[in-house]
């Protein structure tokens, strides 16, 4: 038998406990042994404010969850790899592409897996949409990702800081499952970015990408929607209409909904942690996280109204 991989996670924040902690609970080959929050605690694992604390504590670690808003993560994904600890990213995997980068040659460089997770793309209908188009040509494609930051994302002040990614910290869900599910690469062929005018980060956003076959895909990313939210993508193909909705948990073909498997996305995204680990691969695809980079370096910014909490 295997032993349980020994998980240390860094940043037990809100998606540390509401989605990280029951994954792990749930997976087999895998338990968690230790936290390093620097105001937050977990019941029954040990306890540190840092990660350099809990990797002097805790020399029997496996590997690092990590969990903390993305602007600090870099630097603490080079301390565990530098430890020889494989390393698990929460999304978005850094702020800047470079920075995954770097991660993924020291990774090789330390014979241990980096994982940088997509949680979206292991959404319950992602797998029969990338299926439905395979056999297909798009024809086009549209995005609408519109939710209430005060609702999701309440006293998260990283998020409208520099490399916070405001709007696209749900946006690059969608684009995750996009680029997970159109096989031709995709360019940015237009942004519009709307900063509030005491933030940092956009807090909505309009693209036009494009696939290269000349298949455009319009994009709209907005923080302001309060009432019925909207997660939803819809493939156009010649013979076909195709809509992902629910984040990649519903999906429709022609209008008539299909049923989808009961699909937990943080198991299975641990599930393939233990077996990167196990078989010494890692998984970093960069794909979403370059069209925002992309989006960024092509964009028009527009001021808009400040934003209160
Ligand atoms: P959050 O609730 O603000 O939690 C982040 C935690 O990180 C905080 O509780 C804080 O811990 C900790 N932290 C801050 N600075 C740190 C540092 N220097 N070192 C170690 N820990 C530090 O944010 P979240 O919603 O969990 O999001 C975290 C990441 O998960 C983001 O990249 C986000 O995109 C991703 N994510 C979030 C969701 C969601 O629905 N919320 C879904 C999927 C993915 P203390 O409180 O102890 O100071």
């Amino acid at each position: 038998m295997t032993a349980s991989l020994k998980l240390g996670l860094v940043g037990f924040g809100k998606i540390a406990r509401d989605q990280h902690l029951p994954a792990i609970a749930s997976t087999e080959g895998a338990e968690l042994a230790a936290v390093a929050s620097p105001h937050n605690t977990a019941e029954g694992v040990g306890n540190y404010r840092t990660l350099e604390a809990m990797l002097e504590a805790e020399p029997g670690l496996d590997a690092i969850v990590m969990c903390q808003p993305p602007q600090v993560r870099y630097a603490a994904a080079r301390t565990a790899l530098a430890a020889g600890k494989h390393v698990f990213l929460e999304k978005p995997p850094g702020v800047t592409v470079s920075e995954v980068e770097a991660l993924t040659a020291l990774a090789r460089s330390q014979d241990v897996s980096l994982f940088a997770s997509w949680h979206s793309r292991y959404a319950a209908a992602v797998p029969q949409a990338r299926e439905w188009l395979a056999s297909r040509k798009l024809r086009r494609a549209s995005i609408a990702w519109k939710e209430d930051v005060r609702h999701w994302h309440p006293g998260q002040t990283w998020i409208f800081e520099a490399g916070g990614f405001g709007v696209f910290d749900p946006g690059v869900n969608a684009l995750s499952i996009l680029t997970e599910v159109v096989r031709d690469p995709i360019c940015v062929t237009a942004a519009e970015l709307e900063i509030p005018a005491n933030r940092q980060a956009p807090i909505a956003a309009r693209l036009t990408l494009e696939t290269v076959q000349g298949a455009p895909i319009e994009v709209e990313f907005d923080f302001r929607q309060t009432g019925p939210q909207t997660w939803d993508i819809v493939l156009e193909a010649e013979d076909g209409r195709l809509v992902l909705s629910e984040g990649g948990g519903k999906l429709a073909i022609d209008a008539a909904p299909q049923a989808t498997p009961l699909a937990g996305e943080y198991p299975a995204m641990y599930r393939h942690f233990v077996d990167l680990v196990r078989n010494r691969r890692s998984d970093a695809d960069l794909a979403p996280l370059r069209l925002v980079a992309d989006a960024f370096l092509c964009a028009r910014f527009l001021q808009t109204e400040a934003f209160e909490d």
